[in-house]
């Protein structure tokens, strides 16, 4: 008797991990584990997604045409080639599913986000992880890689969990050596935080085989409700809309998308209340003696002596009822990834943190002047 049996590649799979949410024995747990936006998404998206409960006997349309000239509007491109997605990871899943397979390489960096390997491995691809420099995507390192069985290539721009950014330069530089059969895919997840990026747009338009990811899980607070779009060349846009499924958005997602990426307010009040407690927080605990990269993300990658102190303040903040994020998984085994929460979350994840470091009342960190935090926003 044979059982049946799974594609090649499946059971190499390690399920993915999310950011914890809840702690045993605790209520009120601040949770900075998974980049959320801390003011939620704009309240016009909650208002369309209850309204778009009425109507939940129609099946949505097949084309996203409003939400995508709502994305081509804001992001000033063409809304033909863009593709949405139940998050940004079904725009992956379809890039492995129709660009690798068995046979295939596909190229990823040593911090890179883990969505590209487990969508390679169901595509029946071979993941190929190329190093950092100082956890920095490199180039070079990726150019070193390629070879004839490569199809896809996977770069985070700014970078989860390094929350460190390669310049536009590189970039081109990457686009412009890889062979024109090669696609390279720039996830944005987190471009949105960085002011005045494109998160790759510009590439998109100068070369047929550049892709864009972005999402509304971050900057708009959707996370739960999962939409992700991208955007390339007409002809790899005909490709992935063959595989997507023709009703993969419900209205409801798309009601909300719509409306969280129109109300501009709300963004900018996230944007910039962003900017100034990561500034805060990074200061803080750089005070600390931890140092962390310049942040150009919704978290801060806060780097310990050491692997076992990182686990310790671990496990200290989360007896404190605070989560957030180990990344040994991602190859950074002495750093702590921490979302910037509100000032609330942040003054209690940097107050904790000097305690587990041994700061009693009076050390540099209680003495930060306390109203820099409202003046820095100004
Ligand atoms: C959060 C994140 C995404 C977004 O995933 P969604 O499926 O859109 O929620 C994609 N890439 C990276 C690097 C991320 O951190």
């Amino acid at each position: 008797m044979t059982n049946p049996k799974p594609q090649p590649g499946i059971m190499n799979i390690k399920p993915y991990v999310g950011g914890a949410s809840s702690i045993d024995g605790v209520d009120n747990v601040i949770k900075l584990s998974s980049n959320e936006n801390p003011f939620g998404p704009s309240p016009a998206a909650v208002e369309a997604f209850q309204r778009a409960g009425h109507d939940l006997h129609r099946y949505p349309n097949t084309d996203h045409a409003a939400l995508r000239g709502a994305i081509g509007g804001v992001h000033n491109l063409d809304p033909d080639r863009i593709i949405c997605g139940v998050g940004s990871d079904e725009i992956i899943n379809f890039l492995c599913q129709c660009y690798s397979g068995p046979g295939t390489e596909v190229i990823y960096t040593e911090h890179g986000f883990s969505m590209y390997k487990i969508s390679a491995l169901a595509a029946g691809a071979e993941p190929i992880q190329v190093p950092e420099r100082e956890r920095m995507v490199d180039v070079d390192e990726i150019l070193k890689a390629v070879t004839d069985k490569t199809s896809l290539v996977f770069v985070t721009n700014p970078g989860n969990p390094t929350a460190t950014m390669v310049s536009q330069a590189e970039l081109a530089r990457l686009a412009r050596s890889l062979p024109d059969n090669i696609l390279l895919v720039i996830d944005g997840a987190y471009a949105e935080f960085v002011d005045g990026f494109d998160g790759g747009a510009e590439l998109v338009e100068r070369f047929d085989n550049v892709f864009m990811t972005r999402t509304f899980s971050k900057l708009y607070g959707l996370g739960g409700l999962r939409i992700g779009w991208g955007y390339g060349a007409q002809a790899v846009i005909d490709v992935l809309n063959r595989v997507r499924g023709p009703f993969n958005l419900s209205m409801a997602q798309m009601a909300a998308a719509q409306a969280a990426l129109e109300d501009r307010d709300h963004v900018a009040h996230c944007l910039s209340e962003n900017t100034r407690l990561r500034a805060w927080l990074a200061e803080a605990l750089a005070a600390l003696g931890i140092p962390s990269d310049t942040s150009c993300t919704n978290f801060i990658l806060a780097r310990f002596a050491n692997a076992a102190e990182a686990k310790d303040c671990n496990e200290f903040l989360e007896k404190q009822g605070i989560i957030v994020r180990m990344v040994g998984g991602y190859g950074l085994p002495n750093c702590l990834r921490i979302t910037v929460g509100d000032e609330a979350s942040c003054r209690r994840v940097a107050h904790m943190i000097g305690k587990f470091k041994g700061g009693a009342p009076g050390s540099k960190l209680m003495l930060m002047d306390e109203d820099r935090l409202d003046e820095e926003g100004k």
